[in-house]
């Protein structure tokens, strides 16, 4: 398996057709997978934002308030309104907001970057990315399309990149029922497979000035494995989250 940047993507703007920019520089196979950064779909899909178009609400002065206070920064109520106009759920309110999006992603500031946006405040995410990794896929001679962003993620130092939205595959693989090299059967293990691309490629992809959004991946195999559609976790599920609830931050 390789993977390698498509070379030369502009900057992108608000209308660009990605499946032309990409189509126009690399010469892609049906079994490639193609993962592209969410900041360019967010650029493509026009999702700029600024401060100025989040007046704060109580709530939003009230979260800004209070995060100000626990980590010493003054922090805009307006980020904190776009932040939950952005979400569903708020996870964490201190000392910083971890929301779960509208589709389903729980993210730190719901995603929301203010690095690599030009001439604009903020950029949200894709608003449904699974339906803009489709759009993509149609537009391009590979069969599977990641769109990518970076995360932190709990217990571990550093970020690295997840999938966020997918098309033409599965997002995991199900190993259950398979057996192990001593015949015990696998009971749990279903595989984010999605997730290993992104972080693959988001080594490729960079953080910085970089420039290389787009990565391909060329050579996985999926294998004779069963599919699951499993991603985001629901809450009921989900231990972790629900732990959380009623948690406070002691600064
Ligand atoms: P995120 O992980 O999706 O939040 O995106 P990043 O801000 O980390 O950017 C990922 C990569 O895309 C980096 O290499 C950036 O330099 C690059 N990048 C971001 N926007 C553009 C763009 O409009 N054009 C090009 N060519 N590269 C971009
Ligand atoms: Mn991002
Ligand atoms: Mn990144």
């Amino acid at each position: 398996m390789e993977l390698f940047p498509v070379p030369d993507v502009p900057e992108i703007r608000e209308g660009d057709d990605l499946a032309a920019v990409i189509s126009e520089r690399v010469d892609l196979r049906p079994d490639d997978v193609v993962c592209v950064a969410s900041t360019v779909v967010s650029k493509a899909e026009g999702r700029f934002a600024d401060l100025d178009d989040f007046p704060a609400g109580p709530r939003a002065r009230e979260l800004a308030a209070r995060l100000s206070d626990v980590t010493g920064d003054e922090k805009d109520p307006r980020f904190a309104q776009a932040v939950l106009e952005e979400s569903v759920d708020l996870v964490m309110d201190e000392p910083f907001l971890l929301t779960e999006t509208r589709f389903g992603h729980v993210g730190v500031n719901a995603g929301i970057d203010r690095s690599n946006v030009p001439d604009h405040d903020l950029l949200l995410l894709p608003k449904r990315p699974s339906e803009s990794a489709e759009r993509i896929r149609a537009g391009i001679d590979a069969d599977r399309v990641v769109v990518t962003d970076t995360c932190g993620r709990p217990f571990r130092h550093g970020q690295r990149g997840v999938a966020i939205g997918w098309a033409g595959m599965a997002p995991s693989r199900d190993w259950r029922g398979e057996s192990d090299r001593d015949g015990r059967e696998l009971g749990v293990t279903v595989e984010s497979v999605v997730d290993e691309l992104a972080a693959a490629a988001n080594l490729v992809q960079g953080e910085g000035a970089d420039g290389t959004p787009v990565v391909v991946v060329r050579g996985f195999e999926w294998g004779d494995h069963g599919e699951s559609d499993a991603h985001f976790r629901d809450v009921d599920g989900d231990f972790v989250r629900q732990a959380l609830r009623g948690w406070t931050y002691e600064p």
